[in-house]
Protein backbone atom coordinates (compact mmCIF):
# COMPACT_ATOMS: atom_id res chain seq x y z
CA UNK A 1 0.00 0.00 0.00
CA UNK A 2 1.08 3.31 -0.95
CA UNK A 3 1.74 6.00 1.76
CA UNK A 4 2.02 9.99 1.50
CA UNK A 5 2.09 12.50 3.35
CA UNK A 6 -0.76 15.01 4.04
CA UNK A 7 1.70 17.60 2.54
CA UNK A 8 2.48 15.55 -0.26
CA UNK A 9 -1.04 15.44 -1.33
CA UNK A 10 -1.72 19.19 -0.73
CA UNK A 11 1.12 20.50 -2.92
CA UNK A 12 -0.54 18.35 -6.12
CA UNK A 13 -3.81 20.37 -5.59
CA UNK A 14 -4.02 23.73 -6.95
CA UNK A 15 -5.64 26.45 -6.31
CA UNK A 16 -7.21 28.45 -9.44
CA UNK A 17 -8.65 31.94 -8.77
CA UNK A 18 -11.75 33.05 -10.28
CA UNK A 19 -12.30 29.74 -12.46
CA UNK A 20 -15.04 29.16 -13.30
CA UNK A 21 -16.32 32.61 -12.68
CA UNK A 22 -15.12 35.49 -10.11
CA UNK A 23 -14.71 34.87 -6.63
CA UNK A 24 -14.39 30.65 -6.42
CA UNK A 25 -11.46 29.41 -5.78
CA UNK A 26 -11.18 26.49 -7.80
CA UNK A 27 -9.21 23.20 -6.61
CA UNK A 28 -8.00 21.45 -9.09
CA UNK A 29 -7.06 18.22 -8.67
CA UNK A 30 -5.36 16.64 -11.58
CA UNK A 31 -2.19 17.10 -11.01
CA UNK A 32 -2.60 14.91 -8.14
CA UNK A 33 -4.78 12.10 -10.31
CA UNK A 34 -1.44 12.34 -12.68
CA UNK A 35 0.69 11.54 -9.96
CA UNK A 36 0.92 7.58 -9.28
CA UNK A 37 2.23 7.60 -5.74
CA UNK A 38 -0.66 10.20 -4.58
CA UNK A 39 -3.43 8.37 -6.83
CA UNK A 40 -2.93 5.34 -5.08
CA UNK A 41 -2.59 6.85 -1.47
CA UNK A 42 -5.93 8.60 -2.34
CA UNK A 43 -7.85 5.82 -3.40
CA UNK A 44 -6.48 3.95 -0.43
CA UNK A 45 -7.53 6.37 1.79
CA UNK A 46 -10.64 6.64 0.47
CA UNK A 47 -11.52 2.96 0.36
CA UNK A 48 -10.06 2.24 4.19
CA UNK A 49 -13.29 5.22 4.77
CA UNK A 50 -16.44 2.71 4.49
CA UNK A 51 -14.60 -0.53 4.03
CA UNK A 52 -17.49 -2.09 4.96
CA UNK A 53 -20.33 -1.47 1.98
CA UNK A 54 -22.27 -3.43 -0.63
CA UNK A 55 -21.32 -0.75 -3.38
CA UNK A 56 -19.42 2.53 -4.39
CA UNK A 57 -21.80 5.89 -5.29
CA UNK A 58 -19.73 7.85 -7.71
CA UNK A 59 -20.75 11.85 -8.47
CA UNK A 60 -19.88 13.35 -11.94
CA UNK A 61 -17.52 13.36 -12.63
CA UNK A 62 -14.60 13.61 -10.65
CA UNK A 63 -16.69 11.24 -8.54
CA UNK A 64 -16.17 8.70 -10.96
CA UNK A 65 -12.83 8.92 -11.46
CA UNK A 66 -12.06 8.36 -8.07
CA UNK A 67 -15.57 6.26 -7.31
CA UNK A 68 -14.35 3.78 -9.88
CA UNK A 69 -10.66 2.17 -8.23
CA UNK A 70 -12.48 2.49 -4.59
CA UNK A 71 -15.09 0.10 -5.85
CA UNK A 72 -12.77 -2.12 -7.17
CA UNK A 73 -10.58 -1.85 -4.43
CA UNK A 74 -13.42 -2.95 -2.28
CA UNK A 75 -14.23 -5.69 -4.63
CA UNK A 76 -18.04 -3.82 -5.25
CA UNK A 77 -19.78 -2.51 -7.85
CA UNK A 78 -19.80 1.19 -8.90
CA UNK A 79 -23.15 2.88 -9.03
CA UNK A 80 -23.42 6.27 -11.17
CA UNK A 81 -25.01 9.40 -9.77
CA UNK A 82 -24.79 11.62 -13.22
CA UNK A 83 -26.42 15.22 -14.54
CA UNK A 84 -29.48 15.35 -15.75
CA UNK A 85 -30.42 13.75 -19.00
CA UNK A 86 -27.28 11.13 -19.08
CA UNK A 87 -28.91 8.15 -17.85
CA UNK A 88 -31.05 6.62 -20.86
CA UNK A 89 -33.19 4.65 -18.41
CA UNK A 90 -35.92 5.36 -15.67
CA UNK A 91 -34.79 7.24 -13.03
CA UNK A 92 -34.77 9.22 -9.70
CA UNK A 93 -33.85 13.07 -9.69
CA UNK A 94 -32.91 15.60 -7.12
CA UNK A 95 -32.29 19.45 -7.63
CA UNK A 96 -29.66 21.13 -5.63
CA UNK A 97 -28.15 24.39 -5.46
CA UNK A 98 -24.02 24.61 -6.21
CA UNK A 99 -21.62 26.14 -4.54
CA UNK A 100 -21.96 27.96 -8.70
CA UNK A 101 -25.57 27.47 -10.49
CA UNK A 102 -27.60 24.95 -10.04
CA UNK A 103 -27.73 20.89 -11.02
CA UNK A 104 -30.24 18.20 -11.20
CA UNK A 105 -28.40 14.89 -10.48
CA UNK A 106 -30.09 11.10 -11.47
CA UNK A 107 -29.69 7.66 -10.88
CA UNK A 108 -31.33 4.91 -12.42
CA UNK A 109 -33.87 3.64 -10.42
CA UNK A 110 -33.12 -0.11 -10.65
CA UNK A 111 -29.39 1.30 -9.34
CA UNK A 112 -29.74 0.08 -5.89
CA UNK A 113 -31.47 -3.17 -4.00
CA UNK A 114 -33.44 -1.90 -0.98
CA UNK A 115 -30.87 -2.51 2.65
CA UNK A 116 -27.77 -2.08 0.11
CA UNK A 117 -25.31 0.02 2.31
CA UNK A 118 -23.33 2.24 0.44
CA UNK A 119 -20.31 4.56 0.75
CA UNK A 120 -20.54 8.08 -1.92
CA UNK A 121 -17.39 9.33 -3.20
CA UNK A 122 -16.60 12.26 -4.72
CA UNK A 123 -13.67 15.11 -5.19
CA UNK A 124 -14.60 18.05 -3.28
CA UNK A 125 -17.16 18.89 -0.94
CA UNK A 126 -18.21 22.58 -1.47
CA UNK A 127 -21.90 23.73 0.07
CA UNK A 128 -22.70 20.27 0.47
CA UNK A 129 -25.34 19.95 -1.45
CA UNK A 130 -24.15 17.32 -4.44
CA UNK A 131 -23.85 15.47 -2.06
CA UNK A 132 -27.09 15.40 0.28
CA UNK A 133 -29.00 15.54 -3.33
CA UNK A 134 -26.85 12.34 -3.83
CA UNK A 135 -27.95 10.80 -0.68
CA UNK A 136 -31.12 11.46 -0.91
CA UNK A 137 -31.07 9.69 -3.88
CA UNK A 138 -29.97 6.54 -2.60
CA UNK A 139 -32.45 6.42 0.37
CA UNK A 140 -34.98 7.24 -2.35
CA UNK A 141 -34.17 3.53 -3.72
CA UNK A 142 -34.50 1.75 -0.03
CA UNK A 143 -30.25 2.03 0.34
CA UNK A 144 -28.46 3.33 2.87
CA UNK A 145 -25.69 5.78 3.23
CA UNK A 146 -22.54 4.16 5.74
CA UNK A 147 -20.81 7.29 5.01
CA UNK A 148 -19.14 10.06 2.58
CA UNK A 149 -15.67 10.13 1.55
CA UNK A 150 -14.41 12.83 -0.11
CA UNK A 151 -10.74 14.40 -1.26
CA UNK A 152 -11.19 17.74 -0.41
CA UNK A 153 -13.56 19.36 2.44
CA UNK A 154 -13.44 23.35 1.61
CA UNK A 155 -14.59 23.69 5.37
CA UNK A 156 -16.00 27.36 5.06
CA UNK A 157 -19.12 26.29 2.97
CA UNK A 158 -21.17 24.51 5.92
CA UNK A 159 -20.94 21.30 4.06
CA UNK A 160 -20.37 19.64 6.82
CA UNK A 161 -23.06 20.88 9.04
CA UNK A 162 -25.53 19.86 6.24
CA UNK A 163 -24.71 16.62 6.10
CA UNK A 164 -24.67 16.36 9.88
CA UNK A 165 -26.43 13.06 9.17
CA UNK A 166 -23.61 10.68 7.89
CA UNK A 167 -20.46 9.59 8.62
CA UNK A 168 -18.04 12.08 6.33
CA UNK A 169 -14.17 11.89 5.95
CA UNK A 170 -12.12 14.30 3.86
CA UNK A 171 -8.76 13.70 2.98
CA UNK A 172 -7.77 17.52 2.91
CA UNK A 173 -9.34 19.97 4.39
CA UNK A 174 -9.37 24.06 2.92
P1 LIG B 1 -21.26 21.28 -3.47
O1 LIG B 1 -22.51 20.64 -3.97
O2 LIG B 1 -21.41 22.74 -3.23
O3 LIG B 1 -20.70 20.55 -2.28
O4 LIG B 1 -20.22 21.20 -4.64
C1 LIG B 1 -19.53 20.04 -4.85
C2 LIG B 1 -19.35 19.75 -6.32
O5 LIG B 1 -18.94 20.89 -7.05
C3 LIG B 1 -18.28 18.72 -6.47
O6 LIG B 1 -18.72 17.77 -7.39
C4 LIG B 1 -17.07 19.49 -6.93
O7 LIG B 1 -16.46 18.80 -7.98
C5 LIG B 1 -17.58 20.83 -7.42
N1 LIG B 1 -16.95 21.98 -6.76
C6 LIG B 1 -17.58 22.90 -5.98
N2 LIG B 1 -16.76 23.85 -5.56
C7 LIG B 1 -15.55 23.54 -6.07
C8 LIG B 1 -14.25 24.16 -5.98
N3 LIG B 1 -14.04 25.28 -5.29
N4 LIG B 1 -13.24 23.55 -6.62
C9 LIG B 1 -13.43 22.42 -7.33
N5 LIG B 1 -14.62 21.81 -7.45
C10 LIG B 1 -15.67 22.35 -6.84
Amino acid sequence: METMSEQAMRDLVRDVPDFPQPGIIFRDITPLLGDGPALHAAVDALARAYPDVDAVVGIESRGFILGAPVAYALGVGLILVRKEGRLPRQTERAEYALEYGTNTVEIHADALTPGQRVVIVDDVLATGGTAAATAELVERLGGAVAGIAVLIELSGLGGRDRLASYPLTSLLTY
